[in-house]
């Protein structure tokens, strides 16, 4: 039945916000997706958040599939990581020296992991990505790196580089300030595309010290690729001596506490990771066999370092989020939630005949105003469909649901939605769909 359009949430204390933040920080924020560019009207500005649920300066109440761009796991505020956090602050907030936590993070990782031999953590995932491109070069003494078009690794200069037309292409700088020769070292290429890969090989034989893809991709869209793909993208780059690095900042401890690789089965070389393993406090990290590790300054010659670099605090939060994920069944029960869920809006949408796709893995989905069955490149996706995304935005928010305020984002279902409002989202999500 169709409700019609909500009235629009009052944003004035929100507005306010905005307005004063503009005068601080270009574009008003300190990230730029959080500018709401993508979407109608002020972005929200955000009070608090309990399990599902964030509240906004307004006191406008939303169930939140954002999750702060993937690390909360475990909703908003979970009790056991404010309890972890809060007894490791009471030690002090940083040293610049080890601690016995940096070990309890890297133990719960390495001990249930077999991709990671050894680990270096960081501060955000940009800078763990950043390194492993680093090591990469550094172990294999090549310079050139390999990247698809639609994965998103950061906004390090050799990783902010996109496609230009043709098969096999160098990068073109995607932002004012990275140097054309940088972006000249990385090539660029479609996803899904065997033949675009062999012609890279081709060309630039002996020359690529790594290929680099998102474990699922997730940042344009989600292009899941298909498992016999991923095996091939293992299996050249072992022929020609360059590393697979799986940039596993959004999949890793999401598909699984194991990832991407193990979902696919894959060994990739060299693996990154963020968000989740930081509980919502920055952390990022790379890891790999310790042959590899080896070449990693003090033991070798790849400089790499950072002064908050396996802060306590950080690790705390990473160490309690890490204990729950570990528990048996977490990943049965949150992955079982999830799919229920898209697969009821992907039955009423089809019901209906309309042009939606839901795709999903794990607890991770993606809205698409679409009739494809799959889209494994970034030229599948219709830009002009964003228009849709963009109203469903607006009405979900009317009604109390928060998405990323971009239809190209994925959102995120965590252990703390429950079938209550998983049921109340879905039928905002039916509401919306039928306008
Ligand atoms: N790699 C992937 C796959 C990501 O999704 C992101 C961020 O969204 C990054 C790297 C960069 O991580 P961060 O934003 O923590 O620097």
């Amino acid at each position: 039945m169709n409700t019609g359009s909500k009235p629009d949430i009052s944003r004035t204390k929100s507005a306010e916000l905005y307005e004063k933040s503009k005068t601080y920080f270009p574009g008003g924020v300190n990230s730029p997706v959080r500018a709401f560019k993508s979407v109608y009207g002020t972005p929200l500005f955000i009070e608090k958040g309990d399990g599902c649920y964030i509240w906004d300066a307004d006191g406008n109440q939303f169930i939140d599939f954002c999750g702060s761009w993937g690390p909360l796991i475990l909703g908003h505020n979970h009790p056991k990581i404010r309890e972890k956090v809060t007894e490791v602050m009471q030690n002090g907030m940083s040293f610049g020296a080890p601690t016995a936590l940096e070990n309890e993070l890297a133990e719960l990782i390495i001990k249930n992991n077999r991709f990671v031999e050894k680990i270096r953590f960081t501060s955000s995932g940009t800078e763990a990505v950043m390194s492993a491109i680093r090591l990469a070069r550094g172990f294999t003494g090549r310079d050139k790196i390999l990247k698809f078009e639609g994965c998103y690794h950061g906004h390090s200069d050799s990783l902010l580089v996109k496609a230009g037309s043709g098969l096999v292409t160098f990068g073109e700088t995607s932002s004012a300030g990275v140097p054309k020769s940088f972006a000249e070292e990385t090539i660029v290429i479609p996803l899904n595309d065997k033949t675009a890969i062999e012609q890279a090989f081709t060309q630039f034989k002996d020359q690529i010290a790594a290929v680099i893809i998102e474990g699922i991709p997730a940042n344009n869209g989600l292009i899941i690729q298909d498992e016999e793909y991923i095996k091939f993208l293992r299996k050249i780059c072992t022929d020609h001596g360059s590393l697979l690095i799986f940039d596993e900042v959004i999949t890793g401890f999401r598909v699984g506490f194991e990832g991407a690789a193990a979902h696919y089965d894959i060994t990739p070389d060299i693996v990154t990771y963020g968000k989740i393993i930081g509980g919502g406090l920055p952390v990022g990290m790379y890891g790999a066999s310790a042959e590899i590790m080896a070449h990693i300054s003090p033991d070798g010659g790849v400089y790499q370092a950072g002064t908050l670099s396996g802060n306590p605090v950080a690790m705390a939060a990473g160490i309690a989020t890490l204990t729950e994920l570990n528990k048996s069944g977490f990943y049965k029960d949150l992955n079982a939630k999830a799919q229920e869920f898209v697969a009821s809006i992907q039955r009423f949408a089809t019901a209906r005949n309309y042009k939606f796709k839901v795709f999903t893995i794990g607890s991770i989905f993606w809205f698409a105003f679409t009739d494809k069955d799959k889209i494994q490149s970034a030229d599948d996706i219709d830009a002009g469909s964003m228009e849709k995304f963009k109203i469903m935005h607006r009405e979900l928010l009317n009604r109390g649901i928060y998405l990323g305020p971009s239809g190209y984002e994925v959102g995120f279902v965590s252990s703390a939605h429950t079938k209550i409002e998983l049921e109340k989202a879905k039928r905002a999500i039916f509401e919306a769909l039928d306008l």
